[in-house]
């Protein structure tokens, strides 16, 4: 454990539609606000002909934005064609991140977005962006060091300091390299990821600290129901004096909020068929706005019985309004609700437990609000009451937030106390002949962990052995996901069998693993780290990625000097043309001052038409010439 830091360190949720900052302040944890004044801040960047926007800035602008063009979209990701406009959530870098171009579901993905992805170097996923009228590639990782320095500046805001060091949060069923590109985007983001927690086990930390239980006697079995806008997890810990041990996780990479939202809109566009003999989806505008209509209406459902869509002119001029109640709502999504709990079955068949074992059950995600999903969960573990004490979109960095104050030395003795033992989501193994695969870390096992597996070669007077390394259920290697391929040669030629390499899986705190091999029976050692072919940036493109990070930092500040720059001389312009029309100054001045001034706002104004992209120092030379007019004259006048 690191010792007592003297920055603080900070719990980074960073949420596939939402992300969330919380630190250790004031004896206990603190959900920072933006400077939106919002406690979770939307993980969305876009890049527009002037600028680069993050956050609420960034969803904003899309809604706000409507009228400019087309929008291309579908799930959440918008792009305004021709207008230099591309706008990226979070959800899809976090599904592009630390993954292949030519990964199945990269390739899936892929259909379902407007904005183009194209194969980089070493098969990585590049998004495509316009931004300041040019065409540029960026990687997942680059668009998620983009939230996290959003969020950092969030939480340095708020603490007065710098900030270096962070805990940063993943799904669980992240695999190897989608955790090392999550420390990637944290390095670009100018961070130090002390440690990287799954989702679910950060939500069982807020509810441990919460129910305080490093001081409990008994062993306590929590399950953690997590439902957000895109992604669904179920975990199951054993929480005994403070120790959190990880028993099992399952989940569905592809089921949230979105998807319920989606159900909603299909309703609507089959209604709007029906009503009005047109099918609507074929635009994309008429789309989005039904599917930004649809998301709010599921929110107030989760609250009310029924609820309307009114929407102006939605297709071809015509207006929409209609209502859904609950019950339709549910309905709709009946199959994905039972989806879910279909996957709590299977968590707690691999934790080898039955209802009555699961003490708690904790709601996280958004999602979870739904009344239906809580119902039938409810039902499911035979009425138990589900905790609801800890807010479900704040219970991630909660948890992150505990940990990162554990690990810099802060926080109480109830953060002290608590340990965690996270569980790897899926077996790892390396292939061997026939292409099947051999489990040496089973899914489920807790880490960090070590384990050895020896291996025999296969052929006479076999020198060289390529040992792959896969993660995933399936027998074969070719249905898993391979991680990366190293060799051993040198091997002494001898007969088939004879000679034996020790392969070794080592899994840190972080759930990042090495595998190594050795020979050992002549002594021979030859120690090999797996060599990285993910696509994982190296040392120079993370550099690299960090000096354009402080490129876009000088970027955006200069945007905003020039924005400042502007709005100040508009503000002068606008207050001087009414101080002239004002009844007591405006009396007071000469007809040939008032003509003086009226023409050089006139004047201003006309520039300002014409120069909105007009550097600061030009907005300023602009005001300091009207001001040497008015100026003068205004001063003249008594208050
Ligand atoms: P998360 O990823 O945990 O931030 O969850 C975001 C998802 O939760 C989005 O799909 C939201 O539409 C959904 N959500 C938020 N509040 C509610 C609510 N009151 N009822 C239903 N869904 C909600």
């Amino acid at each position: 454990m690191a010792g007592r830091s003297k920055t603080p360190a900070i719990g980074i949720d960073l949420g596939t539609t939402y992300s969330c900052v919380a630190v250790w302040k004031h004896d206990r944890i603190e959900i920072i606000v933006n400077d939106q004044g919002n406690r979770t801040t939307p993980s969305d960047v876009a890049f527009t002909d002037t600028e680069r926007l993050i956050g609420d800035a960034a969803k904003n602008q899309v809604d706000m934005n409507p009228i400019n063009t087309v929008f291309v979209m579908s799930c959440d990701a918008y792009m305004l064609k021709g207008k230099g406009f591309s706008h990226v959530v979070g959800s899809d870098a976090k599904r592009l991140i630390g993954r292949r171009f030519s990964d199945d579901s990269v390739q899936s993905d892929i259909k379902l977005w407007p904005f183009k992805v194209v194969a980089g170097p070493n098969d990585k996923p590049m998004i495509v962006v316009t931004h300041k009228g040019e065409e540029k590639q960026i990687p997942a990782e680059e668009i998620s060091s983009m939230i996290l320095v959003k969020m950092r500046e969030t939480a340095e805001a708020f603490l007065g300091c710098t900030v270096k060091n962070a805990v940063v949060t993943v799904p669980a069923y992240f695999n190897d390299s989608q955790r090392q590109a999550t420390k990637d985007a944290g390095a670009i983001a100018g961070l130090n990821v002390m440690r990287i927690i799954n989702e679910p086990t950060a939500a069982a930390i807020a509810y441990g600290l919460d129910e305080n239980v490093a001081s409990s006697i008994g062993e306590k079995n929590v399950l953690i129901f997590d439902l957000g806008g895109g992604t669904f997890d179920v975990s199951i810990l054993a929480i005994k004096q403070g120790i959190l041990e990880v028993k099992a996780t399952a989940g569905d990479t592809h089921l949230g909020g979105e998807d319920f939202d989606n159900r909603m809109v299909n309703h609507f566009v089959q209604e709007f068929k029906r009503k009005h003999k047109k099918d609507i989806s074929g635009s994309p505008r008429a789309l989005r706005r039904l599917r930004t209509c649809c998301e709010r209406a599921k929110r107030t459902l989760s609250s009310t019985f029924q609820t309307t869509i009114d929407i102006v002119s939605l297709y071809d001029g015509i207006d929409f309004y209609s209502t859904i109640t609950r019950a339709r709502f549910d309905e709709l999504n009946m199959d994905l609700f039972r989806k879910c709990i279909h996957t709590v079955e299977e968590c707690m068949r691999d934790a080898k437990m039955d209802k009555g074992s699961v003490h708690d059950v904790v709601l996280v995600g958004g999602s979870t609000r739904i009344p239906k999903v809580q119902q039938m969960l409810q039902d499911f573990f035979n009425g138990k009451e589900l905790c609801k004490s800890i807010n479900p979109d704040e219970a991630v960095a909660y948890g992150a937030a505990v940990q990162a104050a554990k690990m810099s030395g802060v926080g109480n003795k109830k953060v002290q106390d608590i340990i965690l033992m996270d569980v790897t989501p899926l077996s790892l193994g390396v292939e061997t002949l026939g292409g099947v695969v051999t489990v040496v870390i089973p899914r489920n096992t807790s880490i960090p962990t070590k384990k050895e597996h020896v291996l025999t070669t296969v052929y006479d007077n076999q020198t060289i052995v390529s040992f792959p390394v896969c993660e995933g259920e399936r027998t074969r290697s070719k249905d898993n996901n391979l991680l990366g391929k190293f060799g051993l040669s040198g091997i002494p030629p001898a007969p088939r069998g004879v000679m034996k390499m020790t392969v070794c899986f080592d899994i840190d705190a972080n759930s990042i693993l090495n595998v190594s091999a050795e020979e050992k029976t002549t002594g021979l050692k030859n120690n090999i780290t797996i060599t990285n072919d993910n696509g994982r940036l190296s040392k120079e493109e993370i550099e690299k990625m960090v000096q354009e990070a402080e490129k876009y930092k000088f970027e955006d500040e200069e945007h905003k000097k020039n924005v400042e720059s502007k709005n100040a001389l508009e503000y002068y312009a606008y207050n001087m043309r009414n101080t002239t029309k004002d009844e007591k100054i405006g009396a007071q001045l000469a007809p040939v001052d008032k003509k003086k001034i009226e023409d050089a706002i006139e004047e201003a104004i006309q520039w300002l038409d014409s120069n909105q992209l007009a550097e600061a120092d030009e907005f300023k030379d602009k005001m300091k010439e009207l001001e040497s007019i008015c100026n003068p004259i205004i001063s003249k006048t008594v208050h």
